[in-house]
């Protein structure tokens, strides 16, 4: 499945900070803490622990559900 894939500015980065926003494979009901895998099947290195300070855009999983 493919991702969103979202700009990140500094706008995104200060809402994001502001307003708590989760969107990692580490907030998402379907994330595997122990293997660090996703019990969906989905490819998720590009998920997991994304900091928006090291990157210029998001690939958001469409399947997350915040956990
Ligand atoms: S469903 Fe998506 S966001 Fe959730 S653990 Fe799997 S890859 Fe990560």
């Amino acid at each position: 499945m493919s991702p969103v894939i979202t700009p990140v500015d500094e706008r995104l980065r200060r809402e994001s900070r502001e307003l708590g926003l989760c969107f990692t494979c580490e907030c998402c009901v379907h994330f595997d803490a122990e293997g660090g895998g996703c019990r969906q099947r989905y490819p998720n290195v590009e998920h997991r622990d994304v900091r928006l300070e090291r990157v210029t855009e998001l690939r958001f999983c469409k399947e997350f559900e915040l956990g």
